[in-house]
């Protein structure tokens, strides 16, 4: 049977942090669906389908990943794709509490579902989505934690 994972989050934008957790969970998984939640109460960059673009560029010759946008429960989407799997990166002691309180609601409601938590190699600890966001909007260069290749600006309408 194919091992297939999703790997859900807001990505706004996906960054070399989110690369690297796909890049790990492509050692353990078949198949990975990057899954873009659309969630209406965060004031983002991206609108959803400009965030899905960029993560279909990142993964066009690797077709083991995909993008797909979902507004349900996350362990309904997993279904929904025939995934048994939650993958998620861990930074630090803050993202632990976060990731292990998300794990236990997710256990409860489909414990079918297994929740895999990779860690940060330390250099990609700082990355996040939202330091890249004040980056961007402060004129700074963001291409030292996007994906190689990626221009954040090709994607803000
Ligand atoms: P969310 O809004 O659900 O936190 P994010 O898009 O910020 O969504 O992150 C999705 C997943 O990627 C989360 O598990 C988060 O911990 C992980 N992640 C974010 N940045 C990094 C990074 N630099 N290294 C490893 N994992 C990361």
């Amino acid at each position: 049977m194919e091992r297939i994972a999703i790997f859900p989050g807001s990505f706004d934008p996906f960054t070399l942090g989110h690369q690297m957790v796909v890049a790990d969970g492509l050692k353990l998984f078949d198949r990975i669906v990057v899954g873009v939640g659309v969630n209406t109460s965060k004031q983002g960059l991206l609108p959803t389908e400009q965030r899905l673009a960029l993560i279909e560029d990142v993964y066009r010759a690797e077709p083991r990943v995909r993008a797909v946008a979902y507004d349900n429960l996350t362990v309904d989407f997993a279904d929904q794709v025939g995934a048994g799997y939650i993958l998620r990166g861990l930074r630090n002691g803050v993202d632990f509490e976060f990731e292990r309180n998300m794990m236990q609601l997710n256990q409860t409601l489909n414990a079918a579902i297994m929740t895999v938590v990779l860690f940060t190699p330390p250099e990609y600890v700082a990355i996040s989505s939202s330091f890249v966001r004040e980056i961007y909007r402060f004129g700074g260069d963001t291409t030292p934690f996007m994906p190689d290749g990626i221009q954040l600006n090709d994607y803000v309408k």
